[in-house]
């Protein structure tokens, strides 16, 4: 089969072993992945090493399995890489994405190839049958909302509360959405008007350029979805005294950092999030399917031999999102 393999900077579409089914599970054959900004990280900062298929965010149909789940042939799937053991320390806190399992299972080789194989964790806790009326590309939002949507409930927000979004890229568009969902106000912020407009046709309350802002918006939580050094900075100029920060995206350097007496004196709380609980991949597929989060006019698709380009295309900000059609 083919996959788009990483080789010396830069992925190339080359003939690899199909995986084959010993153990209960399954092989999904790729109708497309979207490419996650994790997928960008891992590429640009170099920590994927040569030979590595990545992608994560599966839709495709089910052409074998083996051993009892809920799925048959011919069904049409949205599949993420990981689940966590439910019975380690990490799990029994909720830190779900810190336990060791969770970073060891993955789906094999990665989206970006023509089949992958699933086990029968992945069947139970990460793998969702997409209904007719759910379009493809829709579904395979499942893993980024869920991700935003655990961050959101991390952060236990009151009813009403003033919720400000500093980066509108994809991840804030759904970031922004899914904290909508907890009966809240979304406050989009942003360096670029272009982006300014695209959360507004998608929900946002407010939005403002950051860098027109002379007062403080006093708000109650800010989730930082831009991977930029000064969005710290903005976070702190726009949060009120004893509100909550939510760092979702890593920055170029480890040199912002949160000023010790402000969080003190100011009784700030920084949390992060990372990656989803099996629960949020199941309340993310439900809101998509139920059509309470809008993702129309997010992608770009690109032909399966094109993920440079994609790559090279959401980097330079002409794209939000990419998703790689791989086979029909
Ligand atoms: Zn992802
Ligand atoms: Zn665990």
């Amino acid at each position: 089969m083919l996959a788009s393999v990483l080789h010396n900077d830069k992925f190339v579409v080359e003939e690899v072993d199909k995986p084959v089914l010993t153990d209960n599970g399954a092989i999904i054959k790729v109708i497309g992945c979207g490419l996650c900004g994790s997928d960008i990280v891992k590429y640009t900062h170099k920590l994927s090493k040569d030979g590595a298929v990545l992608g994560h965010e599966v839709v495709g149909k089910i052409v074998e399995i083996k051993g009892n789940s809920d799925f048959k042939v011919g069904d049409m799937v949205v599949a993420a890489h990981h689940y966590p053991c439910f019975e380690c320390n990490y799990c029994r806190h909720g830190n779900y994405s810190m336990c060791r399992s969770f970073k060891n299972t993955n789906i094999i080789p990665g989206g970006f190839s023509e089949y992958i194989k699933v086990d029968e964790g992945h069947l139970k806790y990460t793998v969702f049958k997409i209904p007719e009326n759910l379009d493809l590309i829709t579904a395979s939002f499942t893993e980024p909302l869920s991700c935003c949507y655990r961050a959101v409930r991390r952060m236990e927000l009151l009813k009403g509360d003033r919720v400000g979004i500093v980066g509108l890229g994809s991840i804030g568009i759904l970031m922004g959405q899914a904290a909508k969902t907890f009966d809240t106000k979304i406050i989009g912020l942003d360096i670029k008007d272009e982006r300014l407009k695209v959360a507004k046709e998608h929900n946002f309350d407010e939005v403002y350029n950051s860098m027109n802002l002379d007062k403080s918006l006093e708000l109650d939580a800010i989730f930082l979805t831009a991977g930029a050094d000064l969005s710290v900075k903005t976070a702190l100029e726009q949060i009120r005294d004893g509100g909550k920060i939510c760092v979702f995206a890593s920055t170029k350097s480890d040199t912002p950092c949160f000023p010790n007496n402000e969080v003190y004196y100011r009784e700030l709380t920084v949390y992060g999030s990372y990656s989803p609980a099996p629960s949020d991949l199941k309340k993310s597929f439900e809101l998509l399917k139920d059509k309470k989060i809008n993702v129309e006019n997010m992608t770009e698709i690109y032909n399966f031999d094109k993920l440079n380009e994609a790559i090279a295309d959401t980097l330079s900000g002409k794209i939000m999102k990419a998703f790689i059609k791989v086979g029909e």
